[in-house]
């Protein structure tokens, strides 16, 4: 892909899918890291792609197949692992994407392991509990031979959760016997971690916190605007409430609830969770769901899905940084836009990598079959958070490039070294 100018890029404007923006970014840092042909081509494209066709009956009695599938992109440093995605617009190449994200993000918060996704094309939203689990329970089967504890650990992202990821480890343990390292995000009971609810939001929080702290800027006295009130928009909103911050606006698919003097987020929850929108909760003006970007505020933290900053609201925005909780949430050819308003872009890879931190820990407890105290989990969670911060801050002082460039060149750096030092024989 060549490298184009912002002028070039507002000429040849695009929605990019995930793996086209994952290349985008891959390319510019390989550029500034020199990095070798070769190991350009073998870094790029996955290890394997499965694809799957999951016949599972439905409530009415009907058959439905639905598609899956499982990339797993690099496993240089360690065994795969990512999320599993429910949702209509899943494909192969959207996966693939998400799957590399996953081997930079892991790369650079130093854990030691590779990056995969999985997704199954179906609206979770209108099923019922016993079609997703046994839907689940297919995929699970279909997938069984190429995942495990060092093989590719799943966990949950947009649309599954930690039941989910019960009745995964359930089915595979019925092939392979008793084994909750398979998955993480479990239920606690189930061998899952303290603290891995939340610990997305709470690394969101913990990043915002660094950047304020390297800015001189009291948390108490910023405002913060979230689009997504899923798991990890709810949680970052909730760690910056408590950390000061005022979150004045929350949004879902359906509207945007804003509150000038902060919003009552367990109130609002409740509100979601028995109307199934954040519109109408009393206590706030409810808008547009994408009026949410017209929002001035100190933070404007992304936490839904890719492409949500696009050239059609990329002029409205009146933030000072904007904290990527989501993968992908900016398109990339509007980046220089941002840029060029003064606007900080914290990539993905690192804000919204606290998920993956604790997951890794929930590993390393199942292997170990040892518990961690929360306290324990989150002490470590905020010292990983926080190194990984400062590389990425030195890194693109030292470079002279974008947090995002900075981030992705140590990644690219450690999985280059790893591929190569193990070599292609
Ligand atoms: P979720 O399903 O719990 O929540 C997603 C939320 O986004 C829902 O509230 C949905 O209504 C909302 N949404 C979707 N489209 C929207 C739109 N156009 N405008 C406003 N809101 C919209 O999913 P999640 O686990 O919170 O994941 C959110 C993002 O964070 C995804 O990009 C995911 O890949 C990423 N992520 C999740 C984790 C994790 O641990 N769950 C870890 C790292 C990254």
């Amino acid at each position: 892909m060549p490298i184009m100018t912002g002028e070039d890029n507002k000429k040849h404007y695009r929605l990019l899918n995930c793996n086209e923006a994952s290349k985008h970014h891959f390319e510019r840092a390989a550029n500034k890291l020199k990095i070798s042909r070769q190991i350009r081509s073998w870094l790029k494209i996955p290890f394997r792609e499965i694809t799957v066709h999951l016949p599972v009956i439905m409530d009415d009695g009907s058959l439905k197949i639905f598609e899956g599938y499982r990339v797993q992109h690099n496993n240089a440093r360690g065994p795969h692992k990512g999320g599993i995605r429910y949702h209509p617009e899943v494909s192969i190449d959207h996966v693939r994407g998400l799957a590399s994200w996953m081997t930079w993000k892991t790369a650079l918060l130093n854990l030691p392991l590779g990056g995969a996704k999985g997704g199954v094309v179906c609206d979770a939203k209108n099923m019922s509990e016993g079609e997703l689990e046994r839907m689940t329970r297919k995929y699970t089967q279909a997938i069984s031979a190429d995942i495990g504890p060092y093989q590719d650990i799943p966990a949950p992202d947009v649309n599954t959760d930690e039941n989910v990821m019960a009745w995964m480890m359930d089915e595979y343990s019925k092939l392979s016997g008793f084994n909750p390292a398979v998955v993480t995000g479990k239920p606690v009971e189930l061998g899952g971690s303290p603290g891995r609810l939340d610990a997305t939001g709470r690394g969101v929080a913990i990043i915002v916190e660094q950047w304020a702290g390297d800015c001189g800027c009291e948390l108490s006295e910023t405002t913060a605007v979230i689009q997504g009130f899923g798991n990890v928009g709810y949680f970052a909103a909730h760690h910056l409430n408590k950390l000061g911050c005022r979150v004045i606006a929350v949004s879902d698919t359906g509207a945007a609830a804003l509150n000038e003097d902060g919003l009552d987020l367990d109130r609002l929850l409740r509100h979601k969770e028995e109307t199934g929108s954040v519109s109408g909760c009393p206590g706030v003006t409810s808008m547009e769901s994408e009026e949410i970007f017209d929002i001035e505020c100190d933070f404007l933290i992304p936490a839904a899905l890719e492409n949500a900053i696009t050239k059609d609201n990329v002029g409205k925005i009146k933030a000072r940084a904007i904290f990527e909780a989501a993968n992908g949430p900016t398109c990339p050819l509007v980046e220089p836009e941002l840029t060029e308003k003064g606007i900080t872009v914290v990539p993905d890879i690192l804000t919204n990598s606290g998920g993956v931190v604790v997951s890794y820990f929930e590993w390393v407890q199942n292997l170990q079959q040892f518990t961690w105290s929360e306290e324990q989990v989150d002490t470590e969670l905020y010292r990983k958070m926080k190194n990984a911060f400062r590389r990425v801050v030195d890194k693109s002082e030292q470079e002279h490039v974008s947090l995002r460039i900075a981030a992705y060149m140590l990644a690219i750096e450690k999985v280059a070294s790893a591929a190569r030092t193990r070599g292609a024989y």
